[in-house]
């Protein structure tokens, strides 16, 4: 008992030593990486953002101004009202993205699985809410589309972190760049 005592505080030091170093690690690796721009993604232009290639669909905006209602009402988004609300794109037309909410519509990937497409779909939702003022007085757009979609999907957030991060690996270039473009996502996404 008393050497499993003295050996605690020392793990935990060098738990915290590790974690410390690492994110050390990662802020200052990907600030040489992206030269001294880690908080700007530059992502190539997406082609359902262009309204000649993808003029915004009546019905849908119709659908998602009703769900604006539901939401003015306090009343949760239920998946089939997604379903209604999304339009599905092939993955080349939202480059490097899962979802992106843009001339009203909300586009999400055809790539990804049901819990994924359910938690993106949302999460892109909450920034159509957030445009027509309904964001509750958040000053972080990112960070509360993400939690509010992960509280009603939550195993559709994990889905969606673990394919984003496979696909990420796919495509990235070098692992250094797949490590930073990481690490500058996740700071986006998840914290304040
Ligand atoms: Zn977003």
């Amino acid at each position: 008992m008393g050497s499993r005592k003295r050996w605690l505080p020392r793990i935990a030091l060098v738990l915290l030593i590790t974690l410390m170093g690492g994110i050390l690690f990662l802020e200052v690796g990907s600030y040489w990486y992206f030269e001294g721009a880690p908080e700007t993604l530059s992502l190539p232009l997406a082609a359902v953002c262009d309204p000649e290639v993808y003029p915004p669909d009546p019905d849908k905006l119709a659908t998602l101004e009703g769900l604006l209602e539901v939401r003015r009402q306090g009343r949760e988004i239920s998946p089939e009202e997604l379903e209604r609300a999304l339009v599905a794109a092939p993955q080349a037309d939202l480059p490097y993205r899962n979802g992106v909410f843009c001339n009203g519509i909300v586009y999400i990937s055809q790539r990804l699985s049901i819990p994924a497409r359910r938690y993106v779909a949302r999460h892109e939702l909450e920034h159509y809410f957030q445009f027509q003022g309904l964001d509750g007085g958040c000053q972080d757009w990112e960070l509360c589309a993400t939690w509010e979609a992960a509280r009603e999907y939550p195993w559709g957030f994990l889905t969606t972190i673990t394919s984003s991060l496979v696909e990420s690996f796919r495509l990235s270039p070098s692992f250094w760049d797949f490590l930073f473009s990481s690490w500058k996502i996740f700071k986006i996404y998840l914290l304040p």
